[in-house]
């Protein structure tokens, strides 16, 4: 896990990785074990990622399901309502199942089409027919456990409980969404999880915390599971024995996935707990760049990166800064170093579209550019993760500039982040010391700021580890 990092990387992660997992292994749902394996076995970080679209249901690359709707659902009620309010929460749900979603879950459906209220729906479902420990409520949880992990364990045990109980009335799944509410908490405080999976058992209901301790303890594996991955028990264990097992948030995801069946509802929930466990910046730029979604019945807005991190911050109470095009004067695009290009904001909002663009400020809105990655790469002293994304950026610039693109990279000012790409370039790719990298940038972008001390060290540490 990645230790010291700042609260607000760790929620965003959350939010942001639950949607990443669910559209990533979306592709793959109800395929083979090691599908995902099989047609991605390095990482794919030319134009054509590991986010690859298709399915049964040919989505877009990048584009999330039922998950991540039913996410978003409960966060918009959450934010609007300025906390949980049951009956407005079951009125989203109910527009959004009544357009008739194709992913929608069979429980869910269930509840919704028998026209009960809130407090009856799923209650009465579950009298009837005793099946309910689906995954769907596991799978909608994570801006839940965003908003209460701030109101301390009981608070957010609590809302889980009532808000799994609104379509799944087996007890079952509302204690995987106290636990998962709980594991998130201490993780967002930058605990482990892992650690703390002993005690959160302990505020499990006594009927189901035996079957709950099984999938959770650290000897489980999914070959021990008892049912199929699209019941709660083995989503949750199968997410703890991927952050387990993992060792960066691209290989949880990648273990999940791999194991096939439920696969978009297993990595959005491995997603969810394995971004709060290694932050914003621990999701590989080529995956956070591209996800996006509608959510039925509530308008035809786009979801995109740029509102998902918006909304975390909203979730837990906190203003958000994005950079706003058309506020500082135009700089660049110019080719730096052999197909490389720098700008700032609007040199590259406003370039020829067939560059490729990689942002490293936070952008208000997309660009128009077919190929626009997006890094969360922080301009100040809250980037303790500083090496883990700049690795990530240099190994998508040098896949996309293998392919011949022209690659253009920006931040807001085009000086610090944007100068320490250049720099972090030069000596990875040609061995130059961090002062002759320096230098050589100097001359050829007049704009090259050098005022963050933390990117200079992140630079030795580069030079010292090709050595
Ligand atoms: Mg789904």
């Amino acid at each position: 896990m990645t230790a010291g990092l700042h609260r607000s990387h760790r929620v965003a992660g959350a939010l942001v990785g639950s949607a990443v997992g669910d559209a990533l292994g979306a592709p793959f749902e109800f395929g083979p074990p090691g599908a995902f394996s099989a047609r991605f076995p390095a990482p794919a970080r030319g134009a054509a990622t590991e986010m690859c679209g298709g399915g049964s249901l040919d989505r877009e690359p990048g584009e999330f399901t039922d998950d991540t709707q039913m996410a978003l659902l409960v966060a918009r009620s959450l934010v609007e309502r300025d906390g949980l309010d049951e009956a407005d929460l079951f009125e989203r749900f109910a527009t959004w199942a009544a357009t008739g979603p194709p992913d929608i879950g069979v429980q869910t459906r269930a509840v919704f089409d028998s026209g009960l209220p809130w407090d009856r729906a799923a209650a009465e479902h579950f009298a009837r027919t005793g099946r309910a420990a689906g995954n769907g409520s596991l799978m909608r949880t994570t801006p839940a456990a965003i908003w209460f992990s701030r109101s301390g364990t009981a608070a957010t045990v609590d809302a889980a409980r009532r808000i799994s109980a609104l379509t799944h009335g087996d007890p079952a799944a509302g204690e995987g969404c106290a636990v998962f509410h709980e594991l998130l908490r201490v993780a967002l405080d930058g605990g482990d999880p892992l650690a703390a999976v002993p005690a959160v058992l302990e505020l499990v209901a006594p009927s189901e915390r035996e079957r709950w301790a099984t999938v959770l303890a650290p000897d489980w594996e999914p070959s021990k599971a008892t049912e199929s991955n699209g019941a709660v028990w083995p989503t949750l264990g199968q997410a703890l024995w991927a952050l387990r097992h993992g060792r960066d948030f691209a290989e949880v995801l990648r273990l999940v996935v791999d194991l096939g069946g439920d696969t978009d509802t297993g990595a959005c929930v491995a997603g969810g707990l394995a971004g709060a466990v290694y932050g914003m910046g621990g999701i590989p730029m080529r995956w956070a760049s591209v996800v996006h979604g509608r959510v039925p019945g509530h308008g035809e807005r786009v979801w995109r990166l740029a509102d998902l991190l918006r909304l975390a911050a909203d979730l837990d109470g906190k203003e958000f800064f994005q950079a706003e095009t058309g506020v500082i004067p135009k700089v660049g695009p110019a080719e730096v170093l052999p197909g490389i290009w720098a700008g700032n904001l609007d040199g590259a909002r406003w370039s020829e579209e067939d560059f490729a663009v990689i942002s490293l400020c936070r952008l208000a809105e997309p660009f128009p550019h077919t190929l626009h990655r997006m890094a969360y790469l922080t301009d100040n002293n809250h980037n303790v993760d500083v090496d883990v994304v700049l690795a990530d950026v240099l190994d998508d610039l040098a896949a996309l500039h293998a392919e011949g693109h022209r690659v253009l990279v920006h931040c807001h000012g085009g000086a610090s982040r944007t100068g320490l790409v250049l720099r972090a370039w030069l000596v990875r790719e040609q061995g130059m010391t961090p002062a002759e990298a320096t230098a050589h940038v100097a001359e050829r972008w007049p704009h090259l700021g050098l005022w963050n001390d933390s990117f200079t060290a992140a630079l030795e540490r580069l030079a010292a580890s090709r050595q």
